[in-house]
């Protein structure tokens, strides 16, 4: 079949390179001047790589991230260091950490050479038709069977499918960063919960460290120097925290306020068109799946779409939204839910959270986890 897919993120480009592979003829128009993403880091968990395993990128994967969290001591600690939690190896055991733009390049890289179209924003037909436009020439790109809609939480064609829920604001806002300097971390990683506040650290290949720290604030809200600002909101929180803010240079650090989708999409596709990855389901970081549930679509799709003609295309449409809604739905509700969890502010729920984390056993969190962590897929 001939498909076209709009948008390069992580979603977008696992699709295109899953359905190569598969033979179908497909093409990718990107917003962005340059194929390289903006980006920390992120992690990934055992569903993303058996969604990947079997579109043949699993190992494409597995060469640019690094399993070193799976051997570390992590789990939840409080500002002071001492640990609330440590997560037993059930929850940890599959879990792989990547440079986004290395993923970005690693994924690029498996296409076949011309299949990316960089600064070509698209608009797809509002009916969901074979159509799509491309938005800086008039011109129409060729009918093709199927147009993926991978263009990001902000998705602009979700809007023009009039499919949109509108966005909501989570309440925090994140700061990223990866250290350019080695800081010793001690072999230990996971998450320290604040008041309104989480720091993260995570370790990447080439003894980089990936951080993030969140912050309770009003959407929109400006700092006039962001590194100065997280440096502050962090002080006298446990080694090393100031040690990787230090070590990251200031004009590589990125804020972003965290959203979600207001209400689940009703439906995840339209005729001839199919949403995948944020523009289907975003949800907040908490849980670290939102990477993990576009792969899961992409990969889901692709299997779908093997055998199938564009006279049967219908079909395998209605399926794929039976398997992806519920599933990301389910994910983006309990994300919700844990972002309210570990951004609590109010010192008595703050409390009561960190007691509860210290006297639930490891274990059973990571039972909470085990089905989150396999792809359920189809066939
Ligand atoms: C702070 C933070 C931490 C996170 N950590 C994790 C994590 O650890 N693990 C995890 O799994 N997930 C994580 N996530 C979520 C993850 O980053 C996203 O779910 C994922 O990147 C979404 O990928 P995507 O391909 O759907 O969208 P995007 O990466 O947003 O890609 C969309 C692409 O579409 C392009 N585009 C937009 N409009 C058009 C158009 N009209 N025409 C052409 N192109 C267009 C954009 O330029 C962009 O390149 C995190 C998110 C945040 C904010």
């Amino acid at each position: 079949m001939r498909i076209a897919v709009i948008g390069a993120g992580i979603a977008g480009l696992v699709a295109a390179a899953g359905l190569q592979r598969d033979g179908h003829d497909v093409v990718i128009f990107e917003r962005r001047s340059h194929s390289d993403a903006v980006g920390a880091g992120l992690t990934l968990f055992g569903n993303a790589f058996e969604a990947l395993d079997l579109v043949g990128l699993g190992d494409t994967v597995r060469g640019v991230s690094s399993a070193a969290i799976a051997s570390m001591r992590a789990g939840q600690r409080s500002p002071s260091g001492g640990w609330l939690t440590t997560a037993p190896a059930s929850a940890t055991g599959s879990m792989r950490s990547v440079h986004r733009q290395d993923l970005h390049r690693a994924l690029t890289d498996s296409l076949v050479p011309g299949t990316l179209h960089t600064g070509s924003p698209a608009t797809v037909d509002p009916s969901g038709g074979p159509h799509i436009v491309l938005d800086h020439d008039t011109a129409r790109v060729d009918p093709v069977d199927l147009v993926i809609v991978a263009d990001g939480i902000h998705s602009p064609n979700r809007r023009v499918l009039g499919l949109d829920t509108g966005l909501h604001y989570a309440g925090y806002t994140a700061w990223r960063g990866v250290t350019s300097e080695p800081v010793d971390i001690h072999d230990e990683a996971g998450e320290t919960w604040g008041r309104g506040q989480i720091f993260g650290i995570v370790p990447l290949p080439d003894n980089r460290i990936y951080w993030f720290g969140t912050l309770n604030c009003p959407a929109g809200t400006i700092y006039p120097e962001e590194h100065a600002e997280v440096r502050r909101r962090f002080a006298g929180w446990h080694p090393p925290i100031q040690d990787c803010i230090a070590a990251t240079p200031p004009g590589d650090l990125m804020r972003h306020d965290i959203y979600d989708l207001l209400t689940p999409l009703t439906s995840l596709t339209e005729r001839r068109t199919v949403l995948i990855g944020d523009a289907a389901h975003a949800m907040t970081p908490n849980l670290g799946q939102g990477a993990g549930q576009g792969i899961e679509d992409a990969a889901t799709l692709t299997v779908l779409l093997r055998g199938v003609s564009p006279a049967s295309l219908g079909a395998a449409l209605t399926t794929y939204t039976e398997f992806r809604h519920a599933r990301t739905t389910s994910i983006m509700q309990r994300s919700r839910w844990a972002a309210r969890v570990a951004q609590a502010s109010h010192p008595l729920l703050a409390g009561l959270r960190d007691t509860a984390l210290r006297l639930t056993p490891g274990g059973l969190l990571g039972a909470a986890n085990r089905r989150m962590h396999r792809w359920p897929r189809p066939g």
